[in-house]
């Protein structure tokens, strides 16, 4: 029989390039689970995916209702869980509070908001995750694949955050003690630290809590259930839907600023190996573990084939963003490395799903 994985926001990008490895292995069934049907079923076909390695079910992390629906769902089908990986995402790079840049070139945008009224970033980025995680962790416990796994996208900025290139590009992230979170995260706040909005920050805030979560979910379940928890900086995919929202002049440019300069650039069918080998490979099964890539050549190879450590040069900045590294849990840096912030958000994140 196959095994079975979740993988969220697989409709695009590097969650439809992880689904189609998967299922291409023959040793996978994909659950696509997505806020768009039509989208999904579309991508999946054109992907040359067969019918019955995949099923799309409908599953809005912006909602938490729909995350319910969704889990109920998936175990109306009377499959088991063997992965589950969390990677759908929204970046709204060019949302700050109403005209903080030049008004009319840049027109500012206020903060967005989830169908529960969370700011949308945190909201689909991470809460929907968290809810998903805490939802489906029984399925995973009684999976006959050890380990099961379950899977968190993190990004530069969640680990390294000021320490190398990509933590260094303001705005920086910075959740601060969660005083946003703990008024509720409703409008009219919209930020983590509750400072105001800017929506580059909110989606790096959004990723630190996902790196934080899977630290926490590790802390919690690992010891007792064998369930390994990881995340990952997959590179610098510059041609995903993550950026749909940038300038299109940002658009045209940055995939070659990362080939060329910085040497981050990762296609989108190098990274969907990645994520499938931190699914599928036991090189990528230590529980805590967050796997870094750089960019396509060399650094980190299929599924971190030819990976090469690199920890020698952690003070080199501009190396390290385009070479491969593994940070065990306690050397995973910035906000995320407080155990006790970790904590707190997990209370904060435990009272606002309960109250939707
Ligand atoms: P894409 O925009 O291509 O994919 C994001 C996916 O998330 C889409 O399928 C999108 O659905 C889905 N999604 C968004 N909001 C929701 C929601 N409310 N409910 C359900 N699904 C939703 O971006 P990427 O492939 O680049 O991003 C994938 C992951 O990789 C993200 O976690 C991102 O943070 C991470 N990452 C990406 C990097 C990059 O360079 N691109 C670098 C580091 C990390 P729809 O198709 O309907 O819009």
């Amino acid at each position: 029989d196959k095994k079975t994985v979740i993988i969220t926001g697989a409709s695009s990008g590097l969650g439809l390039a992880a689904a189609k490895e998967l299922a291409a292995t023959g040793d996978w069934y994909v659950i696509m689970a997505c806020r768009d049907f039509q989208k999904a079923e579309k991508a999946a076909k054109e992907a040359g995916m067969f019918e019955d390695s995949y099923e799309v079910l409908h599953c809005d992390l912006a909602s938490n209702r729909s995350v319910r629906h969704f889990v109920d769902a998936f175990h109306a089908l009377g499959r088991p869980l063997d992965a589950l990986v969390c990677n759908a995402a929204v970046y709204f790079p060019n949302a700050h509070k109403p005209g903080i840049f030049l008004p009319g070139l840049f027109a500012g945008e206020g903060p967005r908001y989830s169908a529960d009224g969370h700011e949308l970033s945190f909201a689909a980025n991470y809460l929907g995750h968290f809810l998903l995680c805490k939802l489906l962790l029984e399925d995973l416990k009684r999976s006959t694949v050890k380990p099961a796994r379950c899977i968190i996208l993190g990004t530069v900025t969640a680990t390294v955050n000021g320490a190398e290139l990509g933590g260094m590009i303001p705005p920086i992230a910075h959740v601060g003690n969660f005083e946003g979170l703990e008024k509720g995260m409703k409008a009219p706040v919209s930020m983590l630290d509750a400072h105001e909005f800017n929506g580059a920050k909110a989606y790096k805030d959004s990723k630190v809590c996902d790196v934080m979560l899977m630290k926490e979910l590790h802390r919690r379940y690992h010891n007792e259930t064998g369930i390994v928890f990881t995340s990952l900086y997959p590179g610098c995919i510059a041609e995903t839907g993550l950026f749909r929202e940038h300038y299109p002049l940002f658009q045209h440019l940055f995939p070659a600023f990362h080939k060329s300069v910085t040497k981050a650039y990762v296609s989108q069918e190098e990274a969907g190996k990645r994520l499938a080998a931190c699914v599928s490979d036991e090189r990528y099964a230590t529980s805590g573990s967050y796997y870094s890539w750089g960019g396509e050549a060399g650094t980190g190879g299929s599924g971190g084939k030819d990976a090469v450590e690199n920890k020698d040069k952690e003070l080199d900045w501009f190396m390290n963003y385009g070479s491969f590294r593994t940070l065990s849990i306690d050397e995973i840096g910035g906000e995320a490395a407080d155990d006790a912030r970790c904590r707190k958000l997990w209370d904060l994140s435990e009272r606002l799903v309960q109250a939707s």
